[in-house]
């Protein structure tokens, strides 16, 4: 087996869990690098604690517009399919928070009167806590695409350990990015007709970008049925299912590490890892 792994945790929307799974997995992992890439909400770090925390901006590319040489012919905002460009007062002006930094725009004009700047757009903050490199991204308010911050955060990815990346929520382009690079996606899932709903969206992704994938059921009750049948139908392995518990939650409020608290977590947790890892060899 290689000495890299990387799992990418997803949810079909916030709130199932995914932190949860993610942290206590990378607890399990110990030396492991754990990857936040939820970077609208990064949580992660409440519960890791990492300390000698270095902090770093991450910029983004815009276009800059020369009045003078701008002929009007409006192919750089025929071009932009985020359309991030406008024509304001005979002068194209983009939407710093929907421009995508593709440089397309620049490219297409026939007179080179684009050029480019830079905008902060995020930070990546990085850490430790015991053995396990903390490393967190976090968008700005009111940008409109975590793509950039997500990339940067990625490239922290160890090269000899276990990777855990703790996806953006749901089945965006954010979510296309975080799990470029995963060997494994773990789903969680709670199964409300909500969850399972969103569920079935993030599992057709990963599939689409032919990524080996299992289940964790988050708050697991008996009444489970459409999603039991759904792994079932499509032969998606149910990895774990992880009861309500109410002490649990109590830990998890209190920012604390249920796998450091709770010897079943501990236990849930050291098999859930082995079996994906299992999953990675096969
Ligand atoms: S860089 Fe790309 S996304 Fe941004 S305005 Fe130009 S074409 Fe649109
Ligand atoms: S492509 Fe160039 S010349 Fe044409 S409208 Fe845009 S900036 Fe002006």
């Amino acid at each position: 087996m290689k000495n890299k792994l990387t799992i990418a945790v997803l949810s079909g929307k916030g709130g199932t869990g995914k932190t949860f799974v993610s942290v206590n997995l990378a607890a399990s992992a110990k030396n492991a690098t754990y990857l936040d890439c939820d970077v609208e909400e990064p949580n992660g770090h409440i519960f890791l604690k990492p300390v000698n925390i270095k902090t770093k901006e991450v910029f983004k590319t815009l276009p800059t517009f020369d009045k003078e040489k701008c002929i009007g012919c409006r192919k750089c905002i025929d071009f932009c399919r985020f359309n991030a460009i406008a024509f304001i007062k005979e002068t194209p002006q983009v939407f710093n928070e929907i421009c995508h930094s593709c440089g397309g725009c620049k490219f297409v004009c026939p007179v080179g009167a684009i050029g480019e700047t830079t905008k902060c757009v995020g930070t990546i903050q990085s850490g430790t806590t015991n053995d396990i490199n903390v490393v967190t991204g976090m968008l700005n308010l009111g940008e409109a695409s975590g793509v950039k911050v997500i990339s940067e955060v990625l490239k922290n990815s160890s090269d000899n350990n276990i990777n855990i990346i703790d996806c953006p929520p749901g089945s965006a382009c954010t979510v296309m990015e975080s799990v470029q690079t995963a060997d494994y996606c773990v789903l969680v899932v709670e199964p409300t007709i909500f969850g399972i709903h969103n569920f079935k969206m993030v599992y057709e992704l990963v599939t689409l970008l032919g990524k080996p994938c299992g289940v964790v059921i988050n708050k697991y009750t008996e009444e489970v049925n459409e999603l039991t049948s759904f792994c079932s139908e499509n032969n998606i392995e149910i990895l774990t299912k992880i009861p309500y518990n109410k002490e649990i939650g109590q830990i998890n409020a209190q920012g604390s590490l249920a796998y450091e608290k709770d010897k079943n977590t501990k236990n849930t947790f050291d098999n859930l890892l082995n079996k994906v890892i299992m999953e990675i060899s096969k």
